[in-house]
Order: structure tokens, then C-alpha cells, then sequence
């Protein structure tokens, strides 16, 4: 009886073994540049995917360098899903040389991109008014501009991901890519993409009414600014440092007192900075003119811990709510 039944387990044990790698085998391998792409995917697939992220968590994204390693598991995707941009122009060179391409989708070609803008204290010397272009259309723009000799030629901002409104068009692209590439878990995805979109739009409301109510309409960033869409789609006026995926680290300090002057003149009682960068040109500006540092999210990474407690993206989001209220004069 023993016998039998330990003959029956083993039996059973090399049924489910055999049973989990056969699903295993088409199991979706999707690969992530960035964290804004790999937390989208993961609402998305949660467990039903192998989803791996080329950057890492806790790092900052701008000083990113691929490795062979990298390069390898971008090959063997299923699914690559990157940001497009400057900071990923090694990327698209990289899937244009590879003979077999993997499926790929790019963030910036999914919703209307916005030309770069110069930093605060240049800004005001070059002040041009852009509207929303697709990928496209900027490219056209772009050429067109090098004919007549532009002077400064910005890239476009790559950071579209900032703005929620842009967040729920990318996921709803997003989920139909998946599900054209795995239909058997076709219901299981809609669903998760539907919840995870629906925090979207409750931000969206969230930071809507926050700009309504509030006295103050300007932000100040003695930082990068990677916030050109969310502050273009709520109407905040923006000062900043630096432009979105600037390498600068020095700041000038015609640029500086502009800041100071700024902050003075709107009476902006936090001067931000971004998460996983220094504080330090944001306590200087603060400290001048009696304001508070505080750090806006713009969901470039998480930092080891939040990684470990499951914080995602629509989480740094609200987790603006009170900065933002904060700086806009709401407390
Ligand atoms: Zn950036």
C-alpha cells in the first residue's frame, strides 16, 4: 500500500514537473529598459511573464551603460520595451543592427512628444511655444530645422511617462501588444491593465484638483526637470536647473540667481529636487530664500527598499500629492 502510494506521488511529481515546463516554454520573455517600462509590464503580466529590467533598481538613470549581458537578453526577447530618446540612443542603434529583431515598443511613439525646452535661465532668451507633435512629425520638424541652420536644436522630451494622462493611453497600447503576443492569458491581462489604468485616472482627477485649488501655479526644480509633460498638462509654470536628461551637474550662476529671483518673486515655499539625486543645489537656492527641499517623483527608479516593499509607479504618484500641495501653497 506504501509502496503503491509513494509510486503514485512520484508519478504525480514528475507530471506537474513536466506540466510547468511545458507552460514555461511559452512563457512571454519581456524585456524592460527602464523602470517606467518594467512597472508598466508588470501591472500588466504580473506573474504570467518573465519580466526583467535592464537598469538597476536603485540607481540613477541618466548615467545607464549597457552591458554585453544586456545586449544578449534584448536578442532573446519576446517583447522589448524601451522609452525612445536621448538617453536611449544607444538602443536604437543597438535592435537596428541586431539581424533578428525582437518585437520591440517605444514609450515615446506611443503618445504626442514634446520638444525639449532649454533650461530655466536660458529659457527665457530663446522663449518658443511648441505644441504636441508625434515622433513623426518631430523628426520632419527636425530635419527641416538643420536646412535653415537652427542655432539650438533641443531634442525632443523623452519623459512622457510623467504625465498620467499619457500613462493611461501607453498602458491601454501596451496590454493590446501583450495580448497579441499571448491571447491564451487575453482576460487576465485586460483586467489588470483596466485596474491599473483606472489609478491613473484618479491621479489625474488628484492632481487636477490640487492645481485648482491651490494659490500658487509655479514649481521650482534646483534639479533636472524630466517633468516638462505633467507640468505642461496641469498648467504649472516651471523653473528648473536643468533641462530633462541633462548630463550637467554645474549650474551657472546667471541660472542661479534667475532661480532665486524666481522663487522670491512667486514666493514658492519648496524648492524641489528629484528622486535619487542630490539635494544640494536645491538646500542652496531653499535655504536663500526660506523655502523647504522637498523631492518630487518622477518615477526614473525606485529606490533598493521601495523596490522591496512593491512601491510602483501610480505609489510615487500619490506619494506627490503632499509635495505638491506643499509647494503650490495648499498647507
Ligand atoms: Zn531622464
Amino acid at each position: 500500500m506504501l509502496k503503491e502510494f509513494i509510486r503514485v506521488l512520484f508519478l504525480g511529481t514528475l507530471f506537474v514537473l513536466f506540466l510547468n515546463k511545458a507552460c514555461r516554454a511559452q512563457e512571454l520573455n519581456i524585456v524592460t529598459s527602464a523602470y517606467p517600462q518594467y512597472d508598466f509590464v508588470r501591472a500588466i503580466v504580473k506573474d504570467r511573464a518573465k519580466v526583467s529590467m535592464l537598469l538597476k533598481i536603485g540607481t540613477e538613470a541618466h548615467s545607464f551603460e549597457p552591458s554585453p549581458k544586456d545586449l544578449i537578453a534584448i536578442e532573446k526577447a519576446s517583447l522589448f520595451v524601451c522609452n525612445g530618446g536621448e538617453n536611449e540612443e544607444w538602443l536604437a542603434d543597438f535592435v537596428d543592427g541586431l539581424s533578428v529583431k525582437p518585437q520591440t515598443m517605444t514609450f515615446t511613439d506611443l503618445v504626442k512628444i514634446r520638444p525639449e525646452e532649454p533650461p530655466a535661465g536660458v529659457r527665457e532668451l530663446h522663449e518658443h511655444h511648441h505644441d504636441l507633435m508625434s515622433t513623426h512629425e518631430y523628426e520632419k520638424e527636425h530635419m527641416h530645422k538643420h536646412d535653415h541652420e537652427h542655432e539650438h536644436d533641443y531634442a525632443f522630451d523623452e519623459h512622457v511617462w510623467t504625465s498620467p494622462r499619457n500613462d493611461i493611453v501607453i498602458l491601454e497600447k501596451l496590454c493590446e501588444k501583450i495580448v497579441s503576443l499571448d491571447r491564451d492569458n487575453q482576460e487576465f491581462y485586460e483586467r489588470n491593465a483596466r485596474e491599473y489604468i483606472e489609478r491613473f485616472h484618479k491621479i489625474d482627477d488628484e492632481y487636477q484638483r490640487i492645481v485648482s485649488l491651490a494659490p500658487l501655479k509655479t514649481i521650482i526644480f534646483g534639479d533636472r526637470f524630466p517633468l516638462l509633460y505633467f507640468a505642461k498638462d496641469y498648467g504649472l509654470e516651471y523653473y528648473a536647473a536643468f533641462s530633462g536628461c541633462s548630463n550637467e551637474t554645474e549650474v551657472s550662476a546667471h541660472t542661479m540667481s534667475y532661480l532665486i529671483e524666481k522663487a522670491k518673486e512667486k514666493k514658492v515655499p519648496v524648492i524641489f529636487k528629484i528622486e535619487l539625486s542630490s539635494p544640494s543645489l536645491a538646500k542652496t537656492i531653499a535655504e536663500e530664500v526660506g523655502a523647504e527641499v522637498m523631492t518630487f517623483n518622477s518615477g526614473h527608479n525606485l529606490s533598493v527598499e521601495q523596490f522591496e516593499k512593491g512601491i510602483t509607479m501610480a505609489d510615487l504618484f500619490e506619494m506627490n500629492y503632499r509635495p505638491l500641495k506643499m509647494a503650490l501653497g495648499l498647507f
